[in-house]
This record gives structure tokens, C-alpha cells and sequence, in this order.
């Protein structure tokens, strides 16, 4: 496995591959990999004649100085994990290469309209912005032919959708499905920071969300959802609900009433303790097709 640090590394692997006309798989991490992201390089190698992972915890898209702090940093145990399942290179930029003058040198800010402004957008200001920006630079460093994002990350998937569309990135991007721990709970680099105590409790999130799918199902209302499904998740103490939304898929805005029209996603962040969680479940209006 290449083991690459910085940009004119990439560029020079690039080359040799290019030349071959061989395609690449991109997929981008912050690393403390688990079975989620190996999910995603296995759709990556199914598809493509080369696999590139990074390794990047990117600053500018942290809101929450302790947040970044805290984020787990395993950086051998990554790259055993990379090569035991065959990924052929993996970028491990620093900070300095990313952001060679500093941070606040950066004049860009990426901006995503009525996409950014409802659940993460709302909740984690400027998160977005810092997302949109290592992304694109991480696009036009490793310049693949597709990309692999989880679902977990929903809304992130959404904007960096609308970015390649509006900004003419000419890559392809996937959504690849959640994958979740035996008790339904999301994999997460965070999980790694639950207590054994909040790990138990923990998959009270994806329950509600599968509470709230069959509510839909049955016609409930939205507000009847959203307080029935807070209300369980704040059995224990230890949650605080930060949102709990149903939004139409295709542009992540809530809806008042599901009428089998569109295709749905009931998503969530709370904290347990001090982490921070966030889940999803899509609902396709196929599903919801007793409510037209
Ligand atoms: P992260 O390292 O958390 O930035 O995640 C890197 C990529 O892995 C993102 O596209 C995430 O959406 C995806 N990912 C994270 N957790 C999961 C999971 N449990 N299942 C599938 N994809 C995931």
C-alpha cells in the first residue's frame, strides 16, 4: 500500500496510473476506521481499478474546539486495517500541507442555500463550509473518477451532491448504506468515546428511529413522531435530543404531513454524555404508499 503525505506524492502516483488509463475509487475518512468505511473502500474496489483512502481530521469543519480535540486519532491501527483489506494507497496529508498558510488564510466560503440551513447546518455553524472546502480540495488532489460516501452522513452526501453538480467536478459519487453494530446502533468513529454504560444505552437512537418509521407508515402525524420518538430517546437522562426531523430526501426540508409523494428520511442527533450521535433511516414513498 502507498503511503503518501503529501500532494506531489499523489500527483506522482497520479501519473503512473493515469498513464495506464486505470480508474480511481476515492474514498475520504477522518480515520479511527471501523466495518462503515471498509464498506465503503469494498464498493470503492468493486468498481475501480485503484482505491485511494485519506486519513484527514479536517479542522475547518469542527465548530467545537473539545470536539476536535477529542476526535480519535489511531493512525497505525488505520493503515494495518487499510492494507489488511487490500486499499492500494492512502493520503495522510498534516495540516500544514492542507492548509499551508493556516486556516484563517482561507478567503473561499462555500455556501449551500436551504440545504445548510435545517439539522447539522443548523446545529454546527460553519460545519458545512469546512466540509465543502477539504472536500474540494481533496477532489481536485486525488482527482478520481468516483467517490464513496456513507449514509450515515445524509446531509453531508446532499451538499457535496449539489457541489460537484454546480461546480462541474466530473466525478461520480455513491451513497453506500449504514452499517450498524448487532443492537442496530450506527458505526462511528465517536462510538469509540461511549462510556460501557452509554454504549448499552446507545442504540436507543436507531429504536426511535425505526418507532418513527412505523408511526409514518401508520399516518401518524409528524408532531406526534417527533414527540413520541424524543420522548423515548430522553428515557435516559443521559440523552439531550438535539433534533429529530422527517424530511423530504431531495432537498432535506421537513415536512407537516407524509403524503406517499416523495421519499422520505427521519433523521437524528443527540448527545449521550459527551459525544455527539447521529442516525438516519430512509423511507421510500413506496413504503408510504397507503397515505396517497
Ligand atoms: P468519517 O470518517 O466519520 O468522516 O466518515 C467517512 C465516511 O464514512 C463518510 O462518508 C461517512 O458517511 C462514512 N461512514 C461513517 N460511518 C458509517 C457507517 N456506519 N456506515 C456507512 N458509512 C459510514
Amino acid at each position: 500500500m502507498h503511503v503518501l503525505k503529501t500532494i506531489s506524492e499523489v500527483r506522482q502516483l497520479l501519473l503512473q496510473i493515469r498513464s495506464s488509463g486505470q480508474s480511481i475509487g476515492f474514498v475520504p475518512t477522518m480515520g479511527a476506521l471501523h466495518q462503515g468505511h471498509l464498506s465503503l473502500l469494498q464498493q470503492a474496489q468493486m468498481a475501480n481499478d485503484w482505491t485511494i483512502c485519506s486519513i484527514y481530521v479536517n479542522p475547518t469543519q469542527f465548530d467545537n474546539a473539545s470536539d476536535l480535540f477529542k476526535y480519535p486519532r489511531v493512525a497505525e491501527e488505520d493503515l494495518a486495517l487499510l492494507e489488511k483489506h487490500g486499499c492500494q494507497a492512502v493520503f495522510l496529508p498534516t495540516d500544514q500541507e492542507m492548509y499551508p498558510n493556516g486556516m484563517d488564510d482561507i478567503s473561499v466560503r462555500i455556501q449551500f442555500g436551504d440545504l445548510e440551513t435545517v439539522m447539522e447546518g443548523k446545529y454546527r455553524t460553519g460545519h458545512f463550509n469546512g466540509v465543502g472546502l477539504v472536500v474540494s480540495k481533496l477532489f481536485h488532489i486525488v482527482q478520481p473518477d468516483h467517490a464513496y460516501f456513507g449514509q450515515k452522513d445524509l446531509q453531508q452526501f446532499a451538499i457535496i451532491n449539489k457541489m460537484v453538480e454546480d461546480l462541474s467536478f466530473g466525478i461520480k459519487l455513491r451513497r453506500c448504506p449504514i452499517i450498524r453494530e448487532k443492537d442496530g446502533l450506527a458505526m462511528s468513529s465517536r462510538n469509540r468515546r461511549l462510556s460501557e454504560r452509554e454504549r448499552y444505552i446507545a442504540s436507543r437512537l436507531y429504536e426511535s428511529l425505526r418507532i418513527a418509521q412505523r408511526m409514518l407508515i401508520d399516518g401518524k402525524s409528524i408532531q406526534e413522531i417527533q414527540h413520541e420518538a424524543i420522548a423515548n430517546i430522553s428515557k435516559h437522562k443521559d440523552f439531550k435530543v438535539e433534533y429529530f426531523e422527517v424530511v423530504q430526501l431531495r432537498d432535506l426540508q421537513g415536512i407537516l404531513k407524509a403524503d406517499g409523494q416523495e421519499d422520505l428520511a427521519i433523521c437524528v442527533a443527540a448527545y449521550l454524555g459527551q459525544v455527539r450521535l447521529i442516525d438516519n433511516i430512509v423511507i421510500e414513498k413506496e413504503l408510504l404508499s397507503d397515505l396517497v
